[in-house]
């Protein structure tokens, strides 16, 4: 009778034990499933971009307001060739505003002739008006400069500026439109 109890019991334990571990593997794989479904949403770019940025729109969208070169520089990161754009030797005063969402960004009074060929600017028109994003692109660590508005790619700011600020916004003419002074 003992030896009968002893081995129910011992029964009844390795169930429950076994019951515990099933329902503790569960929990494990619910809790790695749920893990998995978070990172997964955060480094989506669709979704970072949407929750960064006021303006977000497809590549399509994108696609049908811009011209290709607009497109390849402000969506895909591009680079015009220097002293291609139309901007980089424009001495009117006015202000320089995104070509894809028409945010105002510069204006002609910090702009000042660099040399590089492409327009350059010491400081943008208001500090919110950029953002600013590190690009380890090209096996160089550089500053992008985006819209702040559209998250549109503008182009890169270096520490070899003039005064007062010593920086040089290098920024492609495809990227900006110019709407001149009244
Ligand atoms: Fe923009």
């Amino acid at each position: 009778m003992i030896e009968m109890l002893t081995v129910n019991t011992l029964h009844k334990m390795k169930t429950n034990h076994v019951k515990k571990t099933a329902t503790k593997a569960g929990w494990h794989a619910a809790l790695y499933m749920l893990l998995l479904l978070l990172t997964t949403g955060c480094t989506n770019g669709q979704n970072k971009n949407e929750m960064k940025y006021e303006i977000s729109k497809t590549p399509e969208e994108w696609k049908a307001e811009l011209t290709s070169e607009e497109y390849h520089i402000l969506r895909e990161k591009g680079t015009e060739r220097a002293f291609s754009g139309d901007l980089w030797d424009n001495k009117k005063e006015g202000t320089y505003t995104c070509a894809a969402c028409g945010q105002a960004l510069f204006s002609s009074e910090t702009k000042y002739t660099s040399g590089t060929g492409w327009p350059s600017f010491f400081k943008p028109l208001e500090k919110s008006s950029v953002a600013i994003e590190e690009d380890r692109s090209l096996g160089m660590v550089r500053e992008e400069v985006l819209c702040s508005r559209c998250g549109g790619h503008l182009g890169h700011v270096f520490p070899d500026g003039p005064e007062p600020t010593g920086l040089r916004y290098c920024l492609n003419s495809a990227a900006l439109d110019f709407e001149p002074e009244d």
